[in-house]
């Protein structure tokens, strides 16, 4: 038996049977009955670990979806999923005269400690924000630009141009004459997610739509494309919500 996580466990007179429940507030909880077993409890566990882990993920992502949501507070760290890179953010205020005006806030990288500090007026945040969201376009250009070139030559779909693009629901898309364009906020993302989406777009470089041919050509490539475009559709609980104040 593998270790089993936390748990209590609670008495209700109402219940049924057992069940299990999972909050933020109060952890994994084994609701059971007044005549259940306690013994039987360990094994229950362990049966229901895959729906316990399932869950917990869910959790997790909704917590950082809430913890983003203060579009008046700057971020202090930024979690590029896709690159397994964790940006610290320091703010040093600096107000010269020759400060004041817009344009004055700067954006340093300290590369080898994953550290990014943003210099001049911090009190406006809105300008904060936005070259912060400067520097994420530029990341975003430095590798999905590559990544995509990678995975057009490891398939064999060739395309013609690639745009990063802000968008708000897209994550990518591929036109008629095959440009493909990028949402710049596929950095968040797993790196398996990021990889389907670039596949995705240069499959439509052969089939322009959803068919089910469309479907056959990305499942040639990744046989596991049902799972990666399901995370893809729940993917948006984990891009920072500042940014789309920005
Ligand atoms: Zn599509």
């Amino acid at each position: 038996m593998t270790d089993l996580p936390n748990y209590t466990v609670r008495v209700s007179l109402r219940a049924k049977c057992v069940r299990l429940s999972l909050s933020v507030e109060d952890g994994l909880e084994v609701v059971i009955p007044a005549n259940y077993d306690l013994l039987k409890i360990p094994e229950l566990i362990q049966k229901k670990q895959d729906w316990i882990a399932r869950n917990q993920d869910k959790l997790d992502a909704r917590e950082a979806f809430f913890q983003s949501q203060a579009p008046d507070q700057l971020p202090t760290c930024i979690k590029l999923r896709s690159l397994n890179e964790e940006w610290q953010i320091e703010y040093q205020q600096i107000a010269h005269k020759s400060d004041h005006k817009s344009g004055t806030i700067r954006i340093k990288e300290i590369n080898n400690q994953l550290q990014l500090v943003v210099v001049g007026n911090i009190a406006d945040i809105e300008s904060c924000k936005a070259i912060i969201k400067q520097w994420l376009l530029q990341k975003a250009e430095k590798h999905l630009f590559s990544w995509l070139h990678k995975v057009s030559i490891s398939t064999n779909l060739p395309y013609r141009t690639t745009t990063i693009r802000s968008q708000k629901t897209l994550w990518g898309s591929c036109s008629s004459d095959r440009n493909i364009s990028l949402n710049y906020k596929l950095l968040f993302l797993e790196a398996n997610v990021v990889e389907y989406v670039l596949l995705h777009e240069l499959c439509h470089t052969i089939q322009m739509n959803h068919s089910a041919r469309f479907w056959k050509l990305v499942s040639n490539f990744e046989p596991n494309y049902k799972a990666l475009d399901k995370s893809l559709n729940q993917a948006w609980q984990i891009v920072p919500a500042w940014l789309d104040f920005c």
